[in-house]
């Protein structure tokens, strides 16, 4: 009975992988298992690190000490680990840039000593932090792997555990010529290896807190982990790291509702020091053809504001020409978003505007894949 329910188990597993490998039209490969490799941990902080006040019942962020005590198969990987902790760790709603900028000088510092880097950081922005690093660790040669966890890792039936142990297995993979298996900021969640700056959190409750809706999985993880390689980033590894710090805040995000005042879309436009704006339209990016909006964005996008076009939808990509009403948009001078998440536009347009690009050249780079982060048909 066993033996058939175990049977049946693993044709579940080996259907999945078949329907992911269909999918993507790709071969699903095996990578070596770390040995005599070494994988530096950041832990920001987050639910994997945190413990419940047993007075108020809240969730507080304990040290990593205490963490690694609750995970002593830390101990048994053919990986050297060494770990660094923000001090305080943070709850990733207080996630900043300038955190963004000490985790850039972190893996900088240390990019030559280690194998891979595992940074473990609360789940709110994780996706935003995974695409702000990727746009700012240029020529990135080596994996840098976000995880974290919905319960955790003192709680009995804690995600934590897995995601921690497989994002170290994945950060020190190698493929058979010695070279790093995942070189590119990823998150990894509930066994899905997924490209950093395609990612978007989807879920407050269920393990399964993160997708990938434009770009298919890099890895999956079961008994083994398969990788996709021909998903994942070919790069020269003989090119050293470049890493960026310059960042530029001065951004918005609209995202379109029926019914929008006009008050409102004018006091958006007009903020101070605005530079630029991340447009949420509908579906396939349109948005009302009324006069005052395309006016509004017309004037804006004249006085050097730029505007990206995103879909407000999950999966899909921007196709400005394929209705009226994304038409009248790209006669405004609006830039298309493509398939690119919000939290990718918002990176990408912080990255660009601190490096001081003019109106027109950040427009283009918008334009353009940085990181992998949109596909252009
Ligand atoms: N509030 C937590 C954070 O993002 C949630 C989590 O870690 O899942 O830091």
């Amino acid at each position: 009975m066993i033996s058939l329910f175990m049977r049946f188990l693993t044709f579940c597993y080996e259907m999945s992988d078949i329907w992911l490998s269909l999918q993507d039209n790709i071969a699903l490969i095996m990578c070596e298992k770390p040995k005599n490799t070494s994988v530096l941990l950041i832990y920001t902080g987050g639910t994997i690190g945190m413990i419940e006040n047993l007075e108020t019942g809240v969730l507080e962020n304990f040290n990593f000490e205490q963490l690694q005590k609750h995970v002593p198969e830390l101990k048994q990987t053919n990986c050297h680990i060494d770990s660094i902790q923000f001090d305080p760790p943070i709850d990733s709603s207080d996630m900043e840039p300038e955190a963004w900028r000490k985790l850039v000088k972190i893996i900088s510092d240390n990019y030559t000593t280690y194998d891979g880097f595992v940074i473990l950081h609360g789940t709110d922005t994780m996706a935003y932090t995974a695409s702000a690093l990727s746009f700012m660790l240029e020529d990135l040669a080596k994996p840098v792997i976000l995880t974290g966890s919905q319960l955790p890792i003192g709680v009995l039936r804690t995600d934590g555990k897995e995601n921690l142990m497989t994002s170290i297995e994945i950060a020190a993979a190698k493929n058979s010529d010695g070279s790093p298996a995942v070189p590119e900021v990823c998150i990894l969640f509930e066994n899905h290896l997924m490209r950093g700056n395609r990612t978007t959190k989807i879920n407050a409750e269920n393990f399964n807190a993160f997708r990938s809706f434009n770009y298919p999985v890099l890895a999956k993880a079961g008994i083994h982990i398969k990788y996709n390689q021909s998903v994942i980033h070919a790069v020269d590894t003989s090119q050293p790291l470049n890493p960026h710090y310059l960042l530029n805040t001065n951004i918005a995000v609209l995202k379109m509702f029926p019914g929008i005042h006009e008050n409102v879309v004018a006091a958006v436009l007009a903020i101070d020091g605005i530079q630029a704006v991340v447009l949420e339209t509908y579906g396939s990016g349109n948005a009302p053809r009324r006069k005052w909006f395309l006016r509004l964005l017309h004037e804006a996008s004249q006085r050097g504001i730029v505007i990206v076009n995103v879909t407000q939808c999950s999966a899909g990509t921007v196709e400005m020409e394929r209705y009226g009403t994304g038409y009248h948009l790209l006669q405004s001078g609006i830039v298309c978003g493509y398939d690119s998440t919000t939290e990718s536009a918002v990176t990408k347009l912080m990255f660009l505007l601190g490096h001081g690009y003019s109106p027109d050249e950040v427009r283009d780079r918008m334009s353009r894949s940085i990181a992998g982060e949109i596909t252009i048909n």
